[in-house]
């Protein structure tokens, strides 16, 4: 089998050590069908992966966090009906949707019914389930999550010692993130006899943790199947990340070109980038995901990053994505 690269890296994430991670045949189909349309630039009708966000409530104050910035206080916050996921999955499937992603501004296992979300999104015939969590929760939960279906889990650690975590992930506890990763590794995986959820330690790199990086990747590099770490960009008011901010030369984002993203409340948006939904493309009941991701508005955007011409768009000239950090 064909090595492929690894789910839900984001542009601006520098994998460090990636595992071979392709459990069946339609996963690897699914996979370079995923990097085929990011990276040649392919979107054919209908995303192949949906982003769907629980909730933009957090239970922690990390401050790198766009969470933090004054603008963000703002923002509405609430849980997703289901009405609304079932909505978007049952669209999605009848067009070839393959994944899901269960979180974007928040922490989504806050949401009180996340495992018949999961449940039905694995019924529904989702093939990858991803949740990205910071992990604050007992290990009778974090087993329910993957029975209930979650096929990649990603949790975000950014230390290497309760001291540093207590800086980066204020309001948690090292030790039950820690131990919640050691458990999926040593005892759901094994139980189960394979290979799933596909596990991921991630480190955001910034002024508080830069001294921890390197122990941070020798220890979890034996023990998940990704250890990611991610450039720190300035998403609060303060910017707390490390070396000179430079935009990203011939960046073509590849989001637009295999998903969409749906917000708490059913807003339709193009990407994962745009915080405060200033490219709104329809909301979930009244408009299709079809229709967003085939509107003339997404077509231009396309476009316009295919001629490297994409400054006219306010929120993709300033996203983070577009920018790397030497
Ligand atoms: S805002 Fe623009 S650059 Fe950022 S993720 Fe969205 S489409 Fe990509």
């Amino acid at each position: 089998m064909t090595r492929i690269s690894p789910p839900g890296i984001c542009p601006g994430y520098t994998v460090t050590k990636s595992t071979r991670f392709c459990p069946t045949e339609e996963y690897f189909r699914y996979r370079s069908e995923f990097n085929k349309r990011a990276y040649e630039h392919i979107p054919r009708t209908f995303p192949i992966h949906l982003d769907l966000e629980l909730t933009n409530y957090c239970n922690l104050k990390c401050p790198y966090c766009f969470r933090q910035k004054s603008t963000f206080n703002e923002i509405k916050k609430g849980y997703m009906d289901f009405k609304i996921f079932k909505t978007a999955i049952d669209e999605g499937i009848n067009n070839g949707v393959m994944a899901i992603k269960l979180n974007w501004r928040g922490e989504a296992t806050l949401h009180p019914h996340i495992l018949n979300f999961i449940g039905h999104a694995k019924s529904a015939g989702i093939l990858d389930i991803m949740l990205n969590t910071n992990g604050q929760f007992s290990k009778e939960f974090c087993k329910q999550l993957i029975e209930a279906g979650v096929t990649d889990i990603s949790f975000s650690i950014d230390a290497f010692s309760p001291e540093t975590f207590g800086k980066v992930r204020v309001g948690g506890d090292y030790k039950t993130v820690v131990n919640n990763v050691l458990y999926v590794r040593n005892t759901i995986k094994k139980e189960r006899m394979k290979r799933l959820p596909n596990l991921r330690a991630t480190f955001v790199l910034n002024e508080h943790n830069k001294d921890e990086k390197d122990m941070f990747f020798e220890y979890w590099k034996q023990r998940v199947n990704i250890v990611a770490i991610n450039k720190c960009h300035d998403n609060s008011d303060k910017d707390y990340g490390i070396g000179k901010r430079q935009k990203k030369e011939g960046f073509v984002c590849p989001h637009i070109f295999n998903r969409l993203l749906v917000t708490w409340d059913g807003t339709i948006l193009p990407c994962c980038g745009d915080l405060y939904k200033t490219m709104k493309r329809g909301t979930i009941g009244k408009d299709t995901l079809y229709d967003a991701y085939n509107s003339t508005f997404m077509q231009r955007l396309r476009k316009a990053f295919i001629s490297h011409n994409y400054d006219r768009f306010n929120t993709c000239a300033s996203c983070v994505q577009s920018y790397e950090r030497e």
